[in-house]
C-alpha cells in the first residue's frame, strides 16, 4: 500500500436529514453536489471516482464474513446488493433530487418494475397517465395485469379523471410523466400529490425529461422519482440504466427487490452516469435554450401547423411549467400541414428524409439531435384510438434537440419544410 498523503482530497458525504418527511436538505448547492457528492477517496487517494468491477467482496476472517452476512457489521457482500461505484451514483442522484435515498437499476424499465414489485400485490389498482413512455403502458397493462394488478389510464392534465379513477382501498399508486412525450403536456404535481395522499396512494413521477437539473418533483409532494439514466443523466447515448429516488423508508423496499430479483446497475454503467451528472445542469440548460429557439422558429414556419413545447407562451401548460421547472427541456414536437392522414404522413416523412445531419432514431437525451416520427415508431404499436387520445397524429414529428449549433439544426430541417411550401 502506498503512504497516504497528509490531506486526502475529501469527498462530500451526502448528509441525510431523516426528520423531514423523506426530503433531504443537503448543505451544498446543486452544482457542487453534482460534481462531488458521494465520493470519498479510497486509500489510493484517487481524484476521479473509481470503477469497482468486482462481483463479490472478501473478508479478513470467517467471523467477519458471518457478521457482514448477518447484518451486524456494514460491508459489501455481492454487487447485486451493493457496489461502491454504484453507491456513489446513488448518493449523488439522491442529493440532486433532494431525496434521502436512491436505488440504481439496470434500466429505466427496471426502475419502474422494481417500484411495482415493491408496492403492488394482486388485487391492487394503479392510475397512470395515458401519455407515458409506451413500454411503461405495456408494463402495467400487460405484465402487471397478469399478476392481478389492474390499471386505469387517464388524461395527465385532467385532475377529475384521476379522482374518478380511484378505487377506495385498492388504488395504491399514481404514476405519471411530466412533461409528457411527445406533446409536452404538464401535470400539476402539487395537486396530484394532494389527491394521492388524501387516499393513501403513492405518487411516482418519471422525471426523465426534466432531470433534477430542471425539476425536483419530491419538493411538490411526489413520493417516488423514476429515472431512465439512459437518457439525459448519461447524456451521450452510451449506457442503459435507471434509478428510483425517495425517502429512506420507501426506498428500503425497492432495495430489497433489486437485491433479490436482480435488476441491479452495472458498476461500469454507474461510472458513466456519474460523469454525466457532473455536467447535467450545463447540458440541460443548453438543450433547453436551443429547444426554445427551435420551437419559436418552427412556430413561424408556414409548413408547420402546430408546435408542442411548454416553453412557448401559446402552450396550455406554459404557466404550470414555469412554476414547476427551471427551464422547459430539450424535446420539441410539431405537426406539419396535410389535408388527409396519408398526406400528413408523407409530408412528415419527407421532412425527416430531407435531413442530412439529424439522427433518425427513437432515442433522446443525447448530445446529438434526434428526429422521430412517433406514429410509426415509438408509438407505432398503439391502437388508432390510443394514438388519437395521445395526440400522436400522422403529421407529428418529435425532435430531441442536441448540443450541435442551433443554426445547423434549423438549416437541416428547413430543407424539407421549405420544400413542403414550394
Ligand atoms: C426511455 C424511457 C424509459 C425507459 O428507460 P430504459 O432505460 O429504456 O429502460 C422510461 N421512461 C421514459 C420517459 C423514457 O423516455
Amino acid at each position: 500500500m502506498t503512504d497516504l498523503p497528509e490531506r486526502l482530497p475529501r469527498g462530500l458525504q451526502y448528509e441525510l436529514n431523516q426528520d423531514n418527511d423523506g426530503l433531504a436538505e443537503p448543505q451544498f448547492s446543486f452544482d457542487t453536489l453534482a460534481v462531488r457528492a458521494g465520493h470519498t477517496p479510497t486509500h489510493e487517494a484517487e481524484h476521479s471516482e473509481p470503477i469497482f468491477l468486482t462481483s463479490s467482496f472478501v473478508y479478513g476472517s470467517a467471523a467477519e464474513a458471518a457478521q457482514v452476512f448477518g447484518g451486524e457489521k456494514t460491508g459489501n457482500i455481492y454487487s447485486r446488493f451493493t457496489n461502491p461505484t454504484v453507491r456513489i451514483f446513488e448518493q449523488r442522484l439522491a442529493a440532486l433530487e433532494g431525496g434521502e435515498r436512491c436505488v440504481a437499476t439496470a434500466s429505466g424499465m427496471a426502475a419502474i418494475l422494481s417500484v411495482a414489485m415493491a408496492y403492488l400485490a394482486a388485487g391492487d389498482h394503479v392510475v397512470c397517465s395515458r401519455a407515458v413512455f409506451g413500454t411503461t403502458t405495456a408494463l402495467f397493462d400487460k405484465y402487471m395485469r397478469k399478476f392481478g394488478v389492474s390499471t386505469t389510464f387517464v388524461d395527465l392534465t385532467d385532475l377529475a379523471q384521476w379522482k374518478d379513477a380511484i378505487k377506495d382501498g385498492k388504488t395504491k399508486l399514481f404514476f405519471c410523466e411530466t412533461p409528457s412525450n411527445p406533446l409536452s403536456q404538464v401535470a400539476d404535481l402539487k395537486a396530484l400529490a394532494t389527491l394521492a395522499h388524501e387516499h393513501d396512494i403513492l405518487l411516482a413521477v418519471d422525471n426523465c425529461f426534466c432531470t433534477p437539473a430542471l425539476q425536483q418533483p419530491l419538493k411538490f409532494g411526489a413520493d417516488l422519482i423514476i429515472h431512465s439514466a439512459t437518457k439525459y443523466l448519461d447524456g451521450q447515448g452510451r449506457a442503459l440504466g435507471g434509478a428510483v429516488v425517495g425517502s429512506a423508508k420507501l426506498l428500503e423496499e425497492v432495495f430489497l427487490v433489486t437485491r433479490t430479483l436482480g435488476p441491479s446497475m452495472s458498476p461500469f454503467n454507474a461510472w458513466v452516469f456519474l460523469k454525466g451528472l457532473e455536467t447535467l445542469r450545463l447540458r440541460m440548460e443548453a438543450h433547453s435554450a436551443s429547444a426554445l429557439k427551435l420551437a419559436l422558429w418552427l412556430e413561424a414556419h408556414p409548413a408547420v401547423k402546430q408546435v408542442y413545447y411548454s416553453g412557448l407562451p401559446s402552450h396550455a401548460g406554459h404557466e404550470l411549467a414555469k412554476n414547476q421547472q427551471r427551464a422547459f427541456g430539450g424535446i420539441v414536437s410539431f405537426e406539419v400541414k396535410g389535408d388527409t392522414p396519408e398526406q400528413s404522413r408523407a409530408a412528415a416523412w419527407q421532412v425527416i428524409d430531407s435531413t442530412k445531419m439529424l439522427s433518425i432514431t427513437g432515442n433522446l437525451g443525447d448530445t446529438k439531435t434526434t428526429i422521430t416520427h412517433p406514429a410509426t415508431t415509438t408509438h407505432g404499436r398503439l391502437s388508432a384510438e390510443a394514438k388519437q387520445l395521445a395526440g400522436v397524429t400522422e403529421g407529428l414529428i418529435r425532435i430531441a434537440v442536441g448540443l450541435e449549433d442551433i443554426e445547423d439544426i434549423q438549416q437541416d430541417l428547413a430543407r424539407g419544410l421549405n420544400a413542403l411550401v414550394g
